[in-house]
Parts: structure tokens; sequence; C-alpha cells
């Protein structure tokens, strides 16, 4: 089973991909993740992208798209793939799309967790204190805040007409959202 977790920046998608990871064994695939780690790295990847996420603006759809490309045929080994913050233009949905069903595979699942703005502001600010996440500061949490509602909330209607899109409250406590997960799975 794959599924994608949608949902705004600080929504909780990498809390509740992480659970899912342990309890059902699947993989998460985060472009955040991957794109922090070739920072950490030092790459030549790294270096390009990382004034762009500093600022909470997207990077480009082509290296998101290779990047999780290259993560499918082990997601597919382990029998699924939480997709966590991928993807966030259509441009990245159809590519995905077409990537699965070159492998004979699909989206199953779009979970979306619904927070609004102020508690969203509310979370990212202690977030920031904590983690000094370099775009957790306010500036960019605005940017990445934008980002979502130009680019990336268009994408529910696309996985509204085919059917896949599941809304679920994500302002409760980190279990209760993972109970309305597990239901949704079950259903
Ligand atoms: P959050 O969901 O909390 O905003 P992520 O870790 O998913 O955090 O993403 C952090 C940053 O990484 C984004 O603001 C963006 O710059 C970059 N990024 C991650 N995934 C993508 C993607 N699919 N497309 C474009 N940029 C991405």
């Amino acid at each position: 089973m794959n599924l994608i977790l949608f949902g705004p920046p600080a929504a909780g998608k990498g809390t509740q991909a992480k659970r899912l990871v342990e309890s059902r064994k699947m993989v998460q695939l985060s472009t955040g993740d991957m794109l922090r780690a070739a920072i950490a790295s030092g790459s030549e990847l790294g270096k390009r992208v990382e004034g762009v996420m500093q600022r909470g603006e997207l990077v480009t759809d082509e290296i998101v798209i290779a990047l999780i490309e290259e993560r499918l045929p082990e997601a597919e080994a382990a029998g699924g793939a939480i997709f966590d913050g991928f993807p966030r233009t259509l441009a990245q949905a159809k590519a995905l799309d077409e990537m699965l069903a070159k492998r004979g595979s699909r989206i199953d699942l779009v979970l979306r967790l619904k927070v609004d703005d102020e508690q969203l502001l509310n979370r990212v600010a202690g977030r920031f204190a904590e983690s000094g996440r370099p775009d957790d500061n306010p500036e960019s949490f605005k940017v990445r805040l934008s980002a979502y509602n130009d680019q990336t909330a268009p994408l529910l209607p696309y996985y509204q007409d085919q059917e896949k899109l599941v809304e679920l409250d994500g302002m409760g406590s980190i279990e209760d959202v993972a109970a309305g997960i597990d239901q949704a799975l079950k259903a």
C-alpha cells in the first residue's frame, strides 16, 4: 500500500509517518529529510538547495522527483511507501503517478491532516526554539505556508477526482490523530 500524508508545514506529517513506519513496516519517503541529509553531507546537491530551503521556497520538481524515484524500489520491497512532504506541486503528483504506474503500482490513499494557520504558527514557534531548524524562523515559515497554499493545496482536487482523498482532523493530540489515521486505513 502506498500512502500520501498531505498537509501544510508543521501539520504533523513526519511524526505520523514515523509511527506508521514502526507499526506497519512501511518506508517513509520524506523529501525534506532527504534534502536535509544532502545539505548535511556537503554534497553538490546540498549546496544547490540550501538557500532555497532556508528561505522556505520549494526546490525544483526535477530534484525532488529524482530523489523519490531512487527510493521506490526499496519502498516496494518493504510493501509500501508513506510519502511525506511529496508531492508538493501538480507536476510532482503527475510524475509520481507515472513512476508508480510504470512499476505496476499506484497511490492508494491520500490522508489530509487539517490544521488551522494559527495552530501551525504556534507549533512552529515552539519547534524553532527547540530544534533551531533554520526554515522554522517566522519569516521563512510564512513563505512555506504561502508555498503550501499557492502550489500544494491545489493538489486536493486532483486527488479528490481520483477518489483517494480522506480528510482528517490534525488539531488533536498525536495519539488522537494517530487513531484517526488507523481508522481511515481500516475503512
Ligand atoms: P515541512 O513539511 O515542515 O515544511 P519538509 O521537511 O517537508 O518540511 O520540507 C522542508 C523544505 O524542503 C521545504 O520548505 C522545501 O524547501 C523543501 N522541500 C521538501 N520537499 C519538497 C518538495 N516535494 N518539493 C519542493 N521542495 C521541497
